[in-house]
């Protein structure tokens, strides 16, 4: 099981720490994504499990949206507070003719947005956007919160991967709290610049304390909380269902006189829903009453 470490570095500094290794493998081999496409992809969800753990009630979700302007044009994913993770990839076969370091910012490319969306169960989600710097996700991820909400944060991203299979993979998210004091933005800023090794630390058995130590030498490390993470899809047949209704009457009675079946497939989960002809029938029968009232 993946999971995710909370700590408080000194008094006001908060870390997120993350071994995301099962939640990446399944992901990846539900999608079947190549080894650029699993490092794409699997950033993605480890930034969006840490940054949903900034969330701060029960019906909270995040949803971080990485706009390329290259091979890969987006990737999707989505955290409710709980742990659970979703998400989706446009091109789960993306290829770099030499991969350096496992630096993917070229399959994604230059000039797109990342987008974060937080959904407090209110009437309009919360809608950043900021360019991207590098395209390797957790630099940008980092730049947006400097750039968009004045929070400093310092962001890596790490899955090691070896014939399409997933090694380790991890994520690490620092941010220094508003009472900060000055040897404690300092021992941020230091923390952030040693963050370029944090790959060396990802492993499947982590030690978290050990590892902060290793970033804040100088600071008491207190490991707060430890959460469950997963790779889950809330979908369900009645909410493909509705999504199917949505195509209109019309479009349904061809469906059914010409295909005699839809076949819908959630594009997080790749989960398939068949609806045959008795299932159009009535779906056309149900938007006929609709009408008529
Ligand atoms: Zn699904």
């Amino acid at each position: 099981m993946s999971k995710i470490w909370s700590a408080l570095v000194g008094k006001n500094i908060r870390v997120y720490l993350a071994e995301a290794k099962d939640m990446t493998q399944e992901a990846c081999e539900i999608h079947h994504t190549s080894e650029v496409s699993s490092i794409a992809y699997g950033r993605t969800l480890i930034a969006t499990s840490l940054l949903s753990k900034l969330l701060k009630n029960d019906q909270d979700v995040l949803t971080l949206k990485i706009g390329g302007t290259n091979q890969i044009k987006t990737i999707l994913a989505t955290a409710d507070y709980n742990g659970m993770i979703k998400g989706y990839i446009s091109n789960n076969d993306a290829e770099l003719p030499m991969m350096k370091k496992g630096k993917i910012g070229e399959a994604i490319g230059l000039g797109g947005n990342i987008t974060v969306i937080r959904d407090f169960g209110l009437k309009e989600p919360y809608v950043g956007i900021s360019h991207m710097l590098t395209a390797e996700i957790d630099d940008d991820i980092a730049f947006y919160y400097r750039n968009s909400e004045q929070q400093p944060t310092g962001m890596k991203l790490v899955v090691k991967t070896e014939n399409q299979k997933i090694l380790a993979a991890g994520g690490i998210l620092i941010q220094p709290l508003p009472d900060a004091t000055p040897q404690e933005k300092l021992a941020f800023e230091k923390a952030v610049e040693k963050l370029s090794d944090f790959e060396e630390q990802v492993h499947l058995e982590m030690d978290p304390e050990a590892l902060l130590k290793h970033y804040f030498p100088d600071l008491e490390i207190r490991i707060t909380n430890t959460f469950d993470i997963a790779f889950k899809c809330d979908c369900t047949r009645d909410r493909i269902a509705r999504a199917l209704l949505t195509v209109g009457k019309e479009e349904l009675k061809e469906i059914l006189a010409v295909d005699h079946e839809a076949v819908l497939k959630c594009h997080f989960c790749n989960t398939q829903y068949r609806f045959d002809e008795n299932d159009l029938a009535d779906m056309i029968q149900a938007l006929d009453e609709d009408s008529h009232h």
